[in-house]
């Protein structure tokens, strides 16, 4: 079991933090990198410029006036002030220093280099009195008598603009940082929010077992929330499969133990010899219970499985009204039987996408009953038509007809109405008929006026824009 720091060490949004907080960090840093760099390049080129000015400047005044005007030159400006920083020397051919101005916090001028004679512009470091060191540049120009111009500027000043630079880097940077980390962690917190409800919520389901539990759902739209809607979604699923498999489980219970009680009665007494008929008899009515629990069996495994959306559909566009003469078809016989006229209307074909066996069984389980709760003589009327979009089929029968408060009821598994009893049947007839039926988005309703007859009416979607398609 993790430790409470343990968890907060491995939870994603310490993590996505820290992730941003160095990725900025780096990324700052790099830009005040490329900044400092690109000033300290312009800061030096400005002293090279202002050097090389200066040069220019003293080589002029030697060239007209010789050493007496460049010591003027120097000395006028270092009274001035301003350039008192500048170091000045002059080195004849022979390498004798001719002259000499060394700035007061500079080296004593024995200590300059003589290797800088050759070159151009120098920069580099040299020791200077109270041991700090400094950095300067120095430029060099040979003069039409040979001899050799150095001037030298010490590169401090530089410090002057980039030492507050760096320093506002420090504090800007660090409140940057701070602020990042802090608002990198509540955004996290808040964007991985989601994620820790959907664990709280499964904890608690597999702790408690309960299944109505179900995570909230922000309605922001991302892929968070469409994670947690699809979470949601399989968990409506799975409740609906395990109620609709423990209300079958119960009707099962509940409606087997009469037939298999009426079955171990009827094998009961044939052996011991109590019953009437012969065992031959006993044994036919023990079939005829068996085959009855195993179509029970059968229908309740196929309402469930409609109405919890695992039944498969092979849909495809058909023509309602085939499916309907196929039927009347197979239902003749017991029509003639019972003395009632059939009779179909259709004024063209009706197509409709659908599963053609499941909605044959609906359509005949629907015809079945309004045969069987009509009585001799009467009338089924069905009639099939079709509109963009959807496809109706109606089975009107002028028979016994349902009380208004049985109504609702019929469709419910194994209930019969009271009338019914006389008639065979599970009472699942219909509750298989409006699974079906809305297993293809479909509806199914009924209006009925007790004594004058029942009409259940059948809508089911329209063709699919592909044909092939199938569901
Ligand atoms: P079953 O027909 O096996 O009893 P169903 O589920 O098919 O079961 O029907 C449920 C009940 O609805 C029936 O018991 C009956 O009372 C009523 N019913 C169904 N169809 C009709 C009809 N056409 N006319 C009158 N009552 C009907």
């Amino acid at each position: 079991m993790a430790t409470p720091f343990q968890n907060v060490l491995r939870s994603i949004s310490l993590r996505l933090s820290l992730w941003y907080a160095l990725v900025f960090s780096l990324s700052t840093a790099a830009l005040f990198g490329l900044a400092y760099y690109l000033l300290v390049q312009a800061v030096g080129r400005k002293d090279l410029e202002v050097l090389e000015a200066k040069m220019q400047e003293y080589a002029a005044t030697y060239a007209a006036g010789g050493l007496p005007a460049l010591q003027a030159v120097v000395y006028r400006e270092d009274q001035q002030g301003p350039q008192r920083s500048l170091f000045v020397r002059l080195v004849n051919r022979r390498n004798d220093v001719t002259f000499a101005k060394v700035p007061e916090d500079w080296l004593t001028f024995s200590q300059v280099d003589p290797g800088w004679a050759g070159q151009r512009y120098s920069v580099g470091s040299l020791r200077i009195p109270r041991d700090a060191e400094r950095d300067f540049m120095l430029s060099s120009q040979r003069l039409a008598d040979g001899s050799l111009l150095q001037i030298g500027r010490s590169t401090n000043s530089r410090d002057a603009v980039l030492h507050p630079f760096r320093r506002s880097f420090l504090i800007v940077g660090g409140a940057m940082l701070l602020t990042g980390l802090l608002a990198g962690t509540v955004f996290a917190q808040r964007a991985t929010a989601p994620v820790r409800q959907l664990v709280a919520t499964a904890r608690d389901i597999v702790r408690t077992g309960n299944l109505d539990a179900r995570v909230p759902t922000r309605l922001s739209h991302d892929e968070l929330d469409e994670m947690v809607g699809l979470f949601n979604t399989m968990l409506d699923r799975n409740a609906r499969l395990i109620r609709g498999m423990r209300e079958a489980l119960d009707n099962v219970a509940h409606d087997l133990r009469t037939p298999l009680t009426r079955l171990r009665a009827t094998a009961e007494s044939a052996l011991q010899g109590e019953s009437n008929c012969s065992s031959q008899d006993a044994l036919a009515e023990c079939l005829e219970e068996s085959d009855r629990v195993l179509s029970m069996l059968k229908t309740l495994m196929d309402v469930t499985e409609a109405e919890t959306g695992v039944l498969k559909l092979d849909r495809r566009n058909f023509d309602l009204t085939q499916l309907l003469r196929e039927v009347i078809d197979l239902y003749q016989c017991v029509a003639e039987e019972r003395q009632i006229t059939v009779q179909f209307e259709a004024t063209a074909p009706c197509q409709a996408h659908v599963d053609p066996l499941r909605i044959r069984q609906a359509f005949a389980n629907l015809l079945d009953n309004a045969l069987k709760y009509t009585p001799a003589g009467g009338l089924v009327l069905i009639q099939a038509d079709s509109t963009p979009a959807r496809s109706r089929v109606r089975f009107k029968d002028n028979g016994i007809g349902i009380p208004a408060d049985e109504q609702p009821r019929i469709w419910n598994r194994l209930y019969r109405g009271d009338k019914s009893r006389t008639q065979r049947g599970l009472g699942l007839g219909l509750s298989l008929v409006k699974a079906i039926v809305e297993a293809h988005a479909g509806s199914v309703s009924v209006q009925s006026l007790p004594g004058h007859g029942a009409e259940f009416i059948v809508e089911l979607p329209p063709p699919a824009a592909r044909p092939c398609d199938v569901t």
